[in-house]
């Protein structure tokens, strides 16, 4: 090998690169890992959990060593119109056991834990590099380019990232429609520890997942979200790029009216904010998917629009991180020869693994939120109806039936019908 020829260069030290680069390191590869940032995770922004089970598939016991924040035990669906907020509310061991459990993570230190552990398993990892262009030669990707330098390798990963412009050079994406992306934009408030711990019920260690559909977005497609972490809480929203023209506020604005809301404001209180960043999630799911793979070249993560947005769920670490898995295991099994051929293993891995059965699994998904009533007109229904239930003043009580159809009859009873039977086969 010359100095600058290596077997694998992976573009982007995420969840997806760093995760390829030490199964690959680990199986003997000479592998390039390049990260524009200062350090990795210094660029990178999530809600903030990660679903730990793709991770302990490659790394058994990874929570013993990884720079998590808490483990997540109570989950909770907010519907908020400007004055109310009706909450379902899930607490229990179950849901952080037995292989399902799910963590608070914080990008800069979780990001860096991992490219670190892809160095000690044999891979270069350099920073402050920004890949600019690959290089191609005879219609095949032989390497990148970074300013004046040509690195060579035999197959080059892209975990650039949801907009990846590597992928779009070589014709392997489309560039992004504003309804296959959304905006999010978050703060980290700092809380002492036993001030999160009180005000979210929960023992040391553990964590709260918060999601809010209604008034966060002013009825805009989207939703916000809330993770508590060891001393600090992550809260933010996040948003279709598509709605963001028709809006009267700055994205910002928006962040700062979702903290003065009844419902968010005592749970920040006396909170000081640490750190404000926005990014962008891909939305579009399982019909976003570009080209995986060609001539010496494969796509990952977010750079593959891996991303499941279910509403109430946001997953994207876990799919980045098995996505780097597949990449890895088909290159080994490529055996030095990256043909598009021989790197089309990587799809047929994808396709046994969760992540291209889940994202098909919910591909009516994105369609289905596409609809405002849900964002508008059903977080006030929630709130007429659950108000009316738990007000007495005196006045004779209606039968049960009535006061539910009051509400619902004014979104009308066929829509309502209709959007339930949607959101239900699109799940
Ligand atoms: C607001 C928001 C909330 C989210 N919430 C969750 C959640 O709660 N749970 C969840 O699982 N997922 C969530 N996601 C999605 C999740 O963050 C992503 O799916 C995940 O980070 C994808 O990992 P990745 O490695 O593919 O890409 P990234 O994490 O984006 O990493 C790409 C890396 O490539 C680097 N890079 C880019 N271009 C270059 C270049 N040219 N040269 C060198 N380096 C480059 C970047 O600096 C970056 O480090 C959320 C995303 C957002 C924005």
């Amino acid at each position: 090998m010359s100095e600058d020829r290596f077997d694998v260069i992976i573009v982007g030290a995420g969840p997806a690169g760093s995760t390829a680069a030490y199964i690959l390191a680990g199986a003997g590869k000479e592998v390039l890992l390049i990260e524009r940032g200062d350090e990795p995770g210094a660029k990178n922004m999530t809600g903030g959990r990660l679903y730990g089970h793709s991770l302990e598939k490659i790394i058994p016991g990874f929570a013993q060593e990884a720079p998590l924040e808490r483990r997540i035990v109570k989950e909770t669906v907010s519907f908020l119109t400007s004055d109310t907020s009706v909450s379902f509310d899930l607490q229990s061991e179950l849901l952080g056991s037995g292989g399902k459990e799910s963590y608070s993570v914080l990008r800069a230190e979780f990001d860096c834990w991992l490219a670190k552990k892809a160095e000690k398993a044999g891979a270069i990892l350099v920073t402050g590099i920004r890949v600019d262009d690959l290089f191609m030669e005879e219609g095949r990707v032989k390497g990148v380019i970074a300013g004046e330098d040509i690195m060579e390798a035999g197959v080059v990963i892209l975990a650039d990232g949801v907009n990846s412009l590597l992928a779009q050079k070589i014709g392997m994406k489309q560039e992004l429609k504003p309804h296959q992306a959304a905006v999010g934009a978050k703060e980290i408030i700092e809380l002492p520890g036993e001030v999160i711990e009180d005000r979210f019920n929960l023992h040391e260690g553990e964590g709260a997942a918060r999601l809010f559909v209604g008034d966060c977005t002013k009825g805009r497609i989207g939703g916000g979200f809330l993770y508590t972490n060891k001393k600090s809480i992550s809260l933010g929203l996040v948003f279709t790029l598509s709605d963001l023209q028709s809006w009267e506020k700055t994205v910002p604005e928006m962040v700062e009216d979702f903290k003065h809301h009844p419902a968010v404001s005592p749970l920040i209180k006396g909170g000081r904010t640490l750190e404000y960043s926005a990014h962008l999630v891909p939305e579009a799911g399982y019909s976003m998917i570009p080209k995986l793979y060609g001539d010496g070249v494969v796509v990952v993560g977010d750079a593959a629009g891996f991303v499941i947005n279910i509403g109430y769920m946001v997953r994207g670490m876990d799919l980045a991180i098995a996505s780097g898995e597949a990449a890895a295991k088909a290159i080994i099994s490529a055996h030095d020869v990256y043909t598009t051929q021989a790197l089309s293993r990587y799809r047929k891995l994808l396709e046994e693994s969760f992540v291209i059965r889940d994202l098909k699994q919910y591909s009516k998904f994105p369609a289905f939120l596409n609809n405002k009533r849900i964002f508008n007109e059903y977080p006030q229904l929630i709130a007429e109806l659950m108000t009316d239930f738990f007000s007495v003043d005196g006045s004779p009580v209606p039968p049960m039936m009535k006061r539910i159809l009051k509400p619902v009859k004014k979104v009308g009873l066929m829509k309502v019908a209709s959007d339930v039977w949607k959101g239900v086969r699109a799940l």
